[in-house]
């Protein structure tokens, strides 16, 4: 209803501007995106940097904040940012409670069935980490163990498949401090997370460190919609990430996070 209606308004102004005669300069664009552009609900995770994080000026930001930031102003639509958890953001993107979701979520066969993806715009690893010192250096030393993971993630998945073969058990936290805690604290010998968002907190100062060559899962990470809704969101991003791409805004966005 609402959408309908801001659907409704955008058709009356451009009628209206076009009844003054008014050209739609920059001028009249920048206004119309302002006041009749689509608003859409943006769904994400809380603490999961560069990604999506709040800084230590307290504003929330990251490589996923600035993207969509960028997109929605190139495209002229409006976003309200959710930071509500992985797993909760997802849901609210099935529920309908949000219009998509931009989360550092990997593009999967599985999730294909309920989103329909963007084209990448990332690519990750899965690796485990270790509380610093630890002397857990490998998969085959997590014997007897329990491992950390994230509800609903990539990581979840990857140590889930291999719990048996190398004989840990999992257990599941709602968001990566949490999780990161309960490694440091000695709780648990190991967590599972995306390797750039690892090694982001362990450069930060996170008690945690990283064995050589404990990945897998690599995976690419894409906007996503609910399946068959907000097409028109879809591909607004998907027009909107080829700009920011060939005008150098979003290699700009990633070297400001990661160098
Ligand atoms: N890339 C992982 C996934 O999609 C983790 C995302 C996250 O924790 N925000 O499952």
């Amino acid at each position: 209803m609402k959408k309908l209606l801001s659907l409704l308004l955008a058709g009356v102004m451009t009628l209206s501007l076009a009844a003054c005669g008014g050209s739609a300069d920059a001028t009249d664009a920048d206004n119309s995106a302002e006041s009749g552009g689509q608003k859409y609900v943006i769904a994400t995770d809380t603490a999961f940097p560069p990604f999506e994080f709040t800084d230590a000026s307290g504003n929330f930001v990251g490589i996923d904040v600035d993207i969509i930031n960028a997109i929605a102003e190139d495209q002229g639509f409006e976003v309200d940012i959710q930071s509500l958890g992985f797993d909760a953001a997802l849901l609210a993107v099935q529920s309908g409670q949000a219009d998509g979701v931009i989360a550092g979520m990997s593009i999967t066969d599985e999730r294909k069935q309920t989103f329909d993806f963007s084209d990448p715009y990332y690519t990750a690893d899965v690796t485990m980490a270790v509380a610093k010192g630890s002397d857990i250096k490998s998969f085959e030393d997590l014997n007897g163990k329990v491992v950390a993971v994230k509800t609903g993630t990539n990581g979840a998945d990857f140590a889930k498949s291999m719990a048996d073969q190398y004989g840990y058990t999992v257990t599941e936290f709602k968001d990566s401090p949490t999780m990161y805690q309960d490694v440091i604290a000695g709780n648990t010998a190991a967590c599972f997370e995306d390797y750039p968002v690892m090694a982001y907190n362990v450069q930060q100062g996170a008690e945690l460190e990283i064995p050589e060559g404990m990945t897998g899962a690599g995976s690419d990470y894409g906007f996503a919609v609910k399946k068959g809704e907000n097409a028109d969101l879809l591909a607004a991003f998907q027009a909107g990430l080829a700009n920011i791409k060939a005008n150098g805004k979003y290699q700009e966005i990633i070297d400001s996070y990661t160098k």
